[in-house]
């Protein structure tokens, strides 16, 4: 097994919250200190851990005590697990799955999702395609049914809403929840409602006795109304699952999916330059601080992985980087799905700036920066040899991918 010590940003988070039922299980065992006096004193209580059912248990192995030279966050957490043998009902959620993966807004719908569920629901989750996704059940996927025919890949709107109405009449779900973002959601989500003939609720940020609240006028107003059967609702609507393990038991649909005129050809994607996306929408940052040595290296990395370019205060104030450029508190507010900070000691500034992106990558020299801390992965090392071996690596996959191809 690699030495390598990966961090899991969850259970470090569970380590910090002292309300969180793993709390005691995920903190340091520290078995022995030097009291005040010199005397060296011992925990006889900091032997074994704490079940998920709560109760105690001690591991006789011995690995429990001594040689324990890994964080205890870097344990792997078993979460208490939810099951719903018979649903008394099914609230749908269709998340956007960008690139294939769940988005913090497709869980923060799976967490409004079981809001509505209770305890005798069950949240259905319905994806289109093929997905990479490996997580659905601690996401709160207690059911999944997944709709991949050639006929729902790419944009096919009116064929997923085919699929949709056949999930309707299948599952009769008390909601349907969808995001309502830009990556597919917002308009699955009105193109549904039309077919339904229902007036969804709109740019919902918050569902709460009975009535959804979302944002109209602009984005000036708050509009309040009784609960509707399709909510689109906006990131950061609810918080996401984070203490409950589910099934997702895999369902499938009885009926064949009826097939729609295809009205809509799909040309494929357009290939666009990064550098042209504005900072706030790029969806992957590649960014340069002042450990950056080989500014040439860097341009050609950030073109190598097709990344956009952003930059800490630092770098533009040095002139290596232009203005607009600049991510942080008084440049712009990212919300990447993958920031890598090459070089960035992450002054809070910075941090603020990249606050809600997904995940973050930080390559430094500095194991105990700032940045480091915030990262999700980090590579410790001198940025110059890092550029160079991810610009050799994205090298060899093209021509693995290409030998592959002919
Ligand atoms: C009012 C105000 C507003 C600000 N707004 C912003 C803002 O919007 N955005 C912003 O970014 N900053 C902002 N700042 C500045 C901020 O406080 C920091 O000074 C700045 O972010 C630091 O930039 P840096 O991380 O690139 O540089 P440094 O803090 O110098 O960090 C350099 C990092 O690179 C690492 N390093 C050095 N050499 C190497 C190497 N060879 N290989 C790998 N790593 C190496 C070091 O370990 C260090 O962590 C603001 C400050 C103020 C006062």
């Amino acid at each position: 097994m690699s030495d390598i010590i990966r961090r899991d940003p969850r259970a470090e988070w569970i380590a910090r919250n002292r309300l969180h039922p793993l709390h005691a299980a995920m903190q340091p065992a520290q078995h022995s200190w030097m009291g005040p006096n010199g005397v060296i004193r011992k925990n006889p209580h900091g032997v074994g851990f704490i079940g998920p059912n709560g109760i105690k248990r001690i591991d006789r192995s011995g690995a429990q005590q001594g040689g324990a030279t890994k964080r205890s966050a870097a344990v792997e957490v078993q979460l208490p697990l939810h099951q719903v043998a018979a649903p008394a009902f099914y609230i749908s959620v269709v998340p956007d799955m960008v690139g294939g993966r769940l988005s913090s807004h497709d869980r923060d719908l799976l967490g409004l999702a079981h809001q509505l569920a209770g305890k005798d629901g069950a949240v259905l989750a319905v994806v289109f395609g093929e997905h990479k996704e490996n997580a659905f059940a601690t996401a709160g996927v207690d059911r999944l049914l997944v709709l991949d025919g050639e006929e729902f890949s790419g944009y096919a709107p009116e064929q997923r809403v085919q699929g949709l109405r056949a999930v309707d009449n299948q599952f009769s779900p008390h909601h349907w929840l969808l995001p309502d973002s830009r990556s597919g959601g917002g308009e699955l989500g009105r193109r549904f409602a039309a077919a339904l003939g229902e007036r969804p609720a709109t740019r919902v940020w918050q569902v709460k006795d009975q009535e959804c609240i979302g944002r109209a006028g602009a984005g000036l107003q708050d509009l309040a109304r009784p609960l509707a059967r399709l909510i689109l609702a906006a990131a950061e609507c609810a918080e996401p699952v984070s203490e409950t393990r589910h099934e997702a038991l895999p369902v499938e649909l009885s009926t064949t999916v009826a097939r729609s005129l295809s009205r809509i050809e799909d040309l494929g994607a357009v290939a666009v330059d990064p550098a042209a996306i504005p900072m706030a929408e790029a969806e992957f940052i590649f960014s340069g601080g002042n450990g950056v040595k080989d500014w040439g290296l860097f341009h050609r990395t950030a073109e190598a992985l097709g990344a956009t370019e952003g930059a800490s205060r630092v770098a533009v104030d040095d002139g290596f980087m232009a203005r607009d450029r600049q991510v942080g508190a008084s440049g712009t507010w990212v919300t990447a799905r993958v920031y890598v900070a090459v070089g960035i000691s992450g002054a809070i500034q910075h941090l603020q700036g990249i606050g809600a992106c997904d995940k973050v990558v930080a390559i430094n020299l500095d194991p105990g920066c700032d940045m480091i801390k915030r990262a999700d992965l980090s590579v410790i090392g001198e940025s110059a040899e890092i550029l160079q071996a991810l610009i050799d690596a994205v090298a060899a996959y093209r021509n693995d991918a290409k030998r592959d191809a002919a």
